[in-house]
């Protein structure tokens, strides 16, 4: 079996073609954007006009992928009506990061293959691998492998990827050209909004395929390379929660609490308030929740390796929590059972019955998280006792 998949494995880097056009676009496009920057300042050009078009069409671009791209078409996070799905995804080709159905499959096999030989930006073969050099090669026969066909039926996502070079070039380009005219500087809506905004996007996308599956947190799971980092979420319009990401893919957030900096998060939830967006999905609270109590009780177990004579002293402190916290759970699955029972009976169902079990649930949710805070304090005690120990 083992050698089976090798044999696969090897038979599939045969396809590997070096992707000369890429390497030279990515190669040349710093040089010009720096060239360009340079130029632009140095003539006295510089104005703050062409630096806010910069700010909007970097924003505009990076939600089309992160939005559009990523969680609308990779993981079907959410649904968007008509406008909103060509307006993402003709933005996001402004990112000149290929096709959104090249895109989404690859995605799609990163998270699928996570950290393996399938994964296209397995961080195992190194920073710059996942960051940049995959891209250095190319596998012209994978595409028909696995069409991906529910991306495939979709007639936005053949439009574009069948006229994806012209597309990107004038909404990466002529758009912010044509635009800084209007002030008389078409050559920094060129070379400013333009070819540096897509360089700078360019990266900022391809640090979650690098930074984040090597520095930050593993909050919900240490079963794959991908972390949790707030900084990074600065600079690419919030996917820097990767580590939650990877656990529950198909979340519409990726930073879940309210203050964590995801504007792709927000964008779609505003877009769900005017009517342009519906169907978004989360993740339960208390799934999450439970996700995370488990990874810190590894972490804590680990801890107490080093301190095997506190166990029965750290066990007895922490068992009753644990048996609240687990009774929480039961009682919140049985309440949404419940509720998704009572919105199914679309005629039947009394409104009033609805708001108490909403009452019920957010109750129960807020008695959960305030138990999870006691374990969390509990489990610091334990920390000190092993700090101290040692
Ligand atoms: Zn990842
Ligand atoms: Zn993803």
């Amino acid at each position: 079996m083992r050698l089976a998949e090798n044999s696969h494995v090897e038979k599939q880097h045969s396809h590997h073609k070096t992707n000369w056009p890429t390497i030279l676009f990515l190669v040349l496009s710093p040089i010009g954007a720096a060239a360009g920057l340079y130029y632009w300042i140095a003539s006295g050009a510089f104005n703050w006009w062409t630096i806010i078009l910069s700010v909007v069409m970097a924003y505009a671009t990076g939600l089309g992928i992160t939005a559009g791209y990523h969680r609308l078409y990779s993981h079907k996070a959410f649904e968007a009506t008509g406008p909103v799905r060509w307006l993402l995804v003709l933005f996001g080709g402004a990112s000149f990061e290929g096709s959104c159905w090249e895109w989404s499959l690859d995605h799609r096999d990163h998270h699928r293959h996570i950290d393996g030989d399938m994964d296209p930006y397995n961080i195992n073969k190194g920073f710059w691998y996942a960051h940049i050099l995959w891209l250095f090669k190319k596998d012209p026969t994978k595409k028909e492998r696995q069409k991906g066909p529910d991306l495939w039926k979709d007639p936005l996502i053949r439009f574009q990827h069948r006229f994806y070079i012209p597309l990107a070039i004038t909404f990466t380009f002529l758009l912010p050209m044509g635009i800084a005219a209007l002030w008389g500087d078409w050559f920094g809506g060129l070379f400013v909004a333009g070819l540096l905004r897509l360089v700078l996007n360019q990266h900022f996308t391809f640090a979650i395929n690098s930074v984040c599956h090597v520095f930050g947190k593993q909050t919900y799971s240490d079963s794959h390379s991908a972390r949790d980092n707030w900084f990074t979420a600065l600079f690419t319009y919030g996917e820097g929660y990767h580590n939650y990401h990877h656990e529950f893919p198909s979340d519409y957030r990726n930073g879940i609490r309210f203050f964590d900096w995801d504007p792709t998060k927000w964008l779609i939830r505003g877009l769900s308030f005017m009517g342009l967006a519906k169907n978004l999905r989360r993740v339960d609270a208390e799934t999450i929740l439970l996700k995370k109590q488990e990874m810190r009780e590894k972490h804590l177990a680990q801890k107490l390796e080093r301190a095997p004579g506190l166990t029965d002293q750290a066990e007895k402190l922490l068992q009753a929590t644990r048996d609240k916290l687990n009774n929480a759970k039961v009682e919140l699955q049985v309440l949404r059972k419940q509720y998704h029972k009572v919105l199914k009976e679309h005629q039947n169902r009394s409104e009033e019955n609805v708001r108490e079990l909403r009452k019920r649930l957010a109750l129960a949710i807020r008695e959960l998280k305030q138990t999870m805070a006691r374990w969390e304090e509990q489990a610091s005690q334990v920390y000190q006792m092993v700090a101290a120990h040692a």
